[in-house]
C-alpha cells in the first residue's frame, strides 16, 4: 500500500510574511509541476505498445493507484490539512507488474483521476500529480537497478524473491524521499514552519506504514506472479489498511494533543498574569494548529488587553493599538467560570482559513478555556496579595505623613551603611528636631502641622545628597544618614548645609511660617552599633539645643548621663509640688549711673540628684510636659513675692519675667497673670514679660490677644534676645512691644565687631524712634558697658554688675550699695565728657528707679 500527503497551499491573511510565502510558494509549485511534465513526456516517449489488448494491465494499475490515493486521512495543519494515503503501495505494485514508464504514466494518471474527484484547486492537483509522477519515476529508476522489470505478466517469470524485495526497498526509499522532500516543503512553506518540523510529525509511523507498504507490495508481487486476477482483491486490501493507519494517526495525534493540553494547562500555574497570557498565545496555536491565538481581557477604562501569539510573532498591549490580525477566521471560547456569572475575557483561535472544528477539539477548547480562567483568577488574587504584601511593606517601611522612610527604615539602612562603611566612606547621623512645632500644630491645627511636616521633609530630601536617607522618626523629629563621608569633620558641614535648607519660609493657608529645627551629629561607633548611634546623635541634639546652637556634634566627654531625657512628668510634677524651681534675680542697670533699675526673674531647678540644673537643661522638657503652666506660675509667684519684698524694703524695681511662647498659646495664662498680680497687690507696669523672638509667634492670633490682653492691662513687654531672630523687625510690626533686650552675642563681640556695634546702634535708634526702651544682655566688662553707653544704650544687665542670685541676696546687695549708694551697683559711668544723668521716674510713694527714659 503507498501512501502520501498532501496540502492545501495557499493562505489569505493581510500579513506580508503571508504574501511573500505565498509568492515563494507558487514559485516552488511551479517549478515542481513544470518538471512534472518534463517526466510526463520522458515517460511517454518510452512506453509502446503494439496491441489495445495490452492497455489493459496499465488501465488496472492506473485504478487501482487512484483508490489508493483517493481515501486520506487528513490531519489539521493550521487552517493547512495534511494528508496520507496508500499511493506508494500501490506504486511498488505498479512496479512490480508493468515497464517503467507505463507505472509513471498509471501512477500520472491515476493520482489525477483521484485529485480530480477530491479536489477543486487546480494548483493543488497539477503539484500533487507532478510529485507523484517524480517519486514514481525515481523509484521506476531505483527498481530498475535490482533488473526488476515488468513481472512478467505474460511471460509469468518469477523474480528472485531477494531481488524483488531489495529493488522494491529501494524503490519506496525513492519515493518516500521525493515525497517527503517536495510535499513536505510545500507545507512548511504554507504553513510558515520548517521542512524538518513537518517531516518530524508522526515520523514513526511514516516509517512504519512505508514498511508495511513495501511488504504489501512484495506479497502482492509474488501473488500476481502466480495469479493476475488477484490484482482484484488488492483495493479492498488497501482500504483496509488504509483504515488502521487512519486510526492509529488519529488516536495517536489525540492522545499527543492531550497531552500538550495537559502541559499546557500546567504550564499556567504561574502566578505572574503576563506569564500567563504568554503562554496561553505562544501554546494555543500549536495545540490547536491555529495560525494565531489571542486572548482579550476587558480593562480599566475601556481599553481592552490583548495578548496575541503566533510562531513569529508575540503582542501584549492594548486592543487599540493592536496589530491587524494575520488569520481571519476565528474560534473563540469564553473565559467564564462556574462560580461566577460574568466572563473574565475571551480565547480566540485564528485561521487563516475557515476551520471546522471536531468535537474533541472543542472539547479541548473548552478545557483551556476553563484552565486559563482559573490561571487569569489565580494570577489576579496572587498580584492582589502581592500588592497589599508591599503596601504593607512599604507602610512598615516609610512614614505616612511624609512618605520618607520611617525609623525602622533608617535603622536597617544603617545597619547595612555601617557594614560596608570602610568601602564605602564613612557614615554619621544627623538628628533634627522643630523647634516650636507643638505651637503650630495646637494653634494652626494639625493639618497644618502636618502640612509643616511634609514641606520640612520635601526640603530636607531636596538637600540631602544622593545616597543619604532622610527618614522621620516621629513627631517632629526627622534624621539624616549621611553615608559616604570621606571624613567625619564633613558631617557638621553636611548638617549645616542641610539645616539652612530649611531656612526658606513655608506658606500656610496663607501665612509665612519658619521652621526652626536644631540637629545633633554623631559619627559611628566603633560599638555599640546602629543604637548607640542613634543614642548619641540624640544627645547631640539635646546638647545643641541646650546650648542654642543650630548643631552640634556628639563629644564623648560631654556625654553625661543625659539629665534632660531623665526628666518625666512625674519629675517634673514632683519639682512644682516640692518647689524645686527657685528663682533667682538679676539686676538690670543704668549703665550710666551704675543703679538697679529692675531685675529679671531667672529660674533654676534644685534637683535632688542632679543638683542645680539651669533653665537650658530643663526648659525643653518642662515645655513639652503639661507641667509648663505650674512651673511659669511658680516663677511668677516667687517674682512678684521678690518685688514685695524689695519694694517693703523701698526699692520699688519692675521684675522682668521670661515666658515660655508656649504659655501664650495658653488662652488662661493672661489672666492667671493679671489674678496673680492683683493677689499680689502688684501694679501691671511693675511687671515686664519678656518675649522670645520667634516667627512662629508673631502670626499667631491666640498670641496677638493674649499679648494684647496683658497689655492692655498694663503690663509691660519685652522682646528678649533681639537682633538673632530671623525677622526681628516683622516681628516688632506684629507685637507692641515696650522694651528690646539685646542679645549677649552683640554685647560680647560690641568692642571687637563694627558689625555687632552697628547692629546694637541700630537697634538702639529703632528703639528711639519707637519710644521703646532697650536693655543690653551680658554686660561683661566696663569697656562692654562704655562701648554700651556710647553706642546710646542706657541700661544693661550682666555679670559685670551681678551674677543672678536670690531675692534675698538681691535686697542685701541694692541696700549695701556701691560707692555709698545704696540701690546702686557700680560707680558712675565716666565718660570723656560729661556724665549724664539719667532723669528717674519716681514710683508713686516708694521706690527709686523705673525704666530708664531714653536719652533724648
Ligand atoms: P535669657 O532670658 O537671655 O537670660 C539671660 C541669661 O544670660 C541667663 O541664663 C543669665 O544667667 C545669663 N547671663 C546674665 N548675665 C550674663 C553675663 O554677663 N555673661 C553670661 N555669659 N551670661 C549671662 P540662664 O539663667 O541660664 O537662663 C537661660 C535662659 O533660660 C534665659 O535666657 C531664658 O530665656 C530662659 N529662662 C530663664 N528662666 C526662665 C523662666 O522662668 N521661664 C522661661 N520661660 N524661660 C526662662
Ligand atoms: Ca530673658
Ligand atoms: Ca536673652
Amino acid at each position: 500500500m503507498g501512501y502520501r500527503e498532501s496540502v492545501t497551499m495557499v493562505s489569505k491573511g493581510a500579513d506580508v510574511t503571508y504574501e511573500k510565502t505565498d509568492k515563494q510558494l507558487r514559485l516552488y509549485v511551479g517549478l515542481v509541476v513544470f518538471a512534472g511534465f518534463g517526466t510526463l513526456g520522458w515517460a511517454a516517449s518510452r512506453a509502446h505498445f503494439a496491441d489495445p489488448a495490452e492497455l489493459l494491465y496499465p488501465a488496472i494499475m492506473a485504478l487501482i493507484i487512484m483508490a489508493a490515493n483517493g481515501p486520506v486521512v487528513r490531519i489539521r495543519l493550521r487552517s493547512q490539512h495534511r494528508y496520507f494515503s496508500s499511493t506508494s503501495s500501490a506504486i511498488l505494485i505498479a512496479i512490480a507488474s508493468l515497464p517503467g514508464p507505463w507505472v509513471v504514466l498509471c501512477t500520472a494518471v491515476g493520482v489525477l483521476g483521484a485529485k480530480l474527484v477530491t479536489q477543486r484547486n487546480v494548483m493543488k492537483i497539477s503539484f500533487n500529480v507532478a510529485k507523484d509522477t517524480h517519486g514514481a519515476a525515481l523509484a521506476v529508476l531505483a527498481a530498475g537497478l535490482f533488473h526488476i522489470g515488468p513481472v512478467s505478466l505474460d511471460s509469468g517469470a518469477d523474480p528472485s524473491w531477494i531481488n524483488l524485495l531489495l529493488g522494491l526497498a529501494a524503490a519506496i526509499v525513492c519515493y518516500a524521499a521525493v515525497d517527503d522532500g517536495l510535499g513536505n516543503q510545500v507545507l512548511a512553506m504554507a504553513t510558515r514552519t520548517t521542512w524538518l518540523q513537518v517531516a518530524l510529525r508522526n515520523w514513526d509511523i511514516h516509517l512504519f506504514a512505508r514498511v508495511i507498504h513495501l511488504a504489501i507490495a512484495l506479497l502482492a508481487a509474488q501473488a500476481i506472479a502466480r495469479d493476475p486476477r488477484l490484482l482484484i482483491a488488492l483495493p479492498p486490501i488497501l482500504l483496509v489498511l488504509h483504515l488502521i493507519a487512519r486510526n492509529m494517526m488519529r488516536s495517536r495525534a489525540e492522545r499527543e494533543d492531550w497531552r500538550r493540553l495537559a502541559q499546557t494547562i500546567d504550564e499556567l500555574n504561574v502566578k505572574d498574569l503576563s506569564d500567563v497570557l504568554r503562554s496561553v498565545a505562544t501554546q494555543a496555536p500549536k495545540l490547536f494548529s491555529a495560525d494565531e491565538a489571542e486572548v482579550e481581557l476587558p480593562g480599566e477604562g475601556g481599553d481592552a488587553r490583548l495578548v496575541r501569539g503566533s510562531s513569529g510573532h508575540f503582542y501584549d498591549g492594548t486592543r487599540a493599538a493592536a496589530p491587524a490580525p494575520a488569520a481571519a477566521s476565528v474560534i473563540e471560547a469564553p473565559l467564564e467560570g462556574h462560580d461566577s456569572g460574568h466572563d473574565l475575557g475571551v480565547l480566540r483561535l485564528r485561521f487563516g482559513k475557515a476551520v471546522k472544528f471536531r468535537e474533541s477539539e472543542h472539547y479541548k477548547l473548552k478545557a483551556l478555556a476553563s484552565a486559563l480562567y482559573t490561571a487569569i483568577r489565580n494570577a489576579n488574587a496572587y498580584a492582589e496579595l502581592q500588592r497589599v504584601a508591599d503596601e504593607h511593606a512599604y507602610a512598615a517601611a516609610h512614614d505616612s505623613l511624609t512618605g520618607l522612610p520611617n525609623r525602622r527604615q533608617l535603622l536597617e539602612r544603617a545597619e547595612e551603611a555601617f557594614d560596608n562603611r570602610t568601602d564605602q566612606g564613612m557614615v554619621a547621623l544627623l538628628l533634627i528636631d522643630l523647634n516650636h512645632f507643638k505651637e503650630v500644630n495646637d494653634t494652626l491645627g494639625h493639618q497644618a502641622g502636618d502640612k509643616v511636616l511634609r514641606e520640612v521633609a520635601t526640603m530636607l530630601e531636596r538637600g540631602a545628597h544622593p545616597g543619604d536617607l532622610v527618614a522621620r522618626l516621629g513627631g517632629d523629629e526627622f534624621a539624616v544618614l549621611l553615608t559616604g563621608l570621606p571624613t567625619p569633620a564633613l558631617a557638621t558641614h553636611r548638617a549645616e548645609a542641610l539645616l539652612s535648607c530649611l531656612d526658606r519660609s513655608i506658606e500656610i493657608d496663607g501665612m509665612r511660617l519658619t521652621v526652626e529645627a536644631c540637629g545633633g551629629i554623631a559619627s559611628a561607633p566603633g560599638s555599640g552599633g546602629v543604637t548607640e548611634l542613634l543614642r548619641r546623635a540624640d544627645v547631640a541634639m539635646y546638647q545643641a539645643k541646650r546650648s542654642g546652637q543650630r548643631t552640634a556634634t556628639y563629644e564623648h566627654a560631654r556625654d553625661t548621663a543625659d539629665i534632660g531625657r531623665l526628666m518625666l512628668g512625674g519629675e517634673l510634677r514632683r519639682a512644682v509640688a516640692e518647689h524645686e524651681f527657685v528663682v533667682d534675680f538679676q539686676p538690670i542697670v543704668d549703665l550710666g549711673s551704675g543703679e538697679v533699675i529692675s531685675a529679671e526673674a531667672l529660674a533654676r531647678w534644685h534637683h535632688p540628684e542632679h543638683g542645680n540644673l539651669s533653665p537650658m537643661q530643663f526648659l525643653e522638657t518642662v515645655e513639652r510636659s503639661g507641667q509648663l503652666p505650674a512651673f511659669a506660675d511658680a516663677v511668677l509667684e516667687q517674682s512678684l513675692t521678690a518685688y514685695g519684698m524689695w519694694r517693703e524694703a523701698g526699692f520699688d524695681l519692675p521684675v522682668a519675667v521670661n515666658v515660655s511662647p508656649r504659655s501664650l498659646l495658653d488662652d488662661t495664662f493672661p489672666s492667671a497673670v493679671l489674678s496673680r498680680l492683683a493677689a499680689h497687690g502688684v501694679p501691671a507696669d511693675r511687671l515686664v514679660l519678656e518675649l522670645a523672638e520667634t516667627l512662629t509667634l508673631s502670626q499667631l492670633e491666640v498670641v496677638d490677644r493674649a499679648l494684647s490682653e496683658l497689655r492692655d492691662a498694663g503690663v509691660r513687654l519685652a522682646l528678649d534676645d533681639f537682633g538673632t531672630g530671623v525677622s526681628s523687625l516683622t516681628v516688632l510690626s506684629r507685637i507692641p512691644v515696650h522694651q528690646l533686650k539685646i542679645d549677649r552675642e552683640f554685647v560680647t563681640a560690641v568692642e571687637t565687631s563694627s558689625e555687632a556695634a552697628a547692629v546694637i546702634r541700630s537697634t538702639v535708634d529703632l528703639a528711639r524712634s519707637l519710644h521703646l526702651t532697650v536693655v543690653a544682655e551680658g554686660v561683661e566688662s566696663e569697656p562692654q558697658r562704655h562701648a554700651l553707653w556710647e553706642l546710646g544704650c542706657v541700661a544693661g544687665q550682666g555679670h559685670l554688675f551681678a551674677r543672678p542670685m536670690r531675692s534675698d541676696r538681691l535686697l542685701a546687695t541694692l541696700l549695701r550699695g556701691s560707692g555709698g549708694r545704696p540701690g546702686a551697683l557700680s560707680d558712675v559711668l565716666h565718660t570723656a565728657g560729661s556724665v549724664v544723668r539719667m532723669p528717674h521716674r519716681r514710683s508713686p510713694g516708694h521706690g527709686r528707679s523705673s525704666l530708664p527714659h531714653l536719652p533724648a
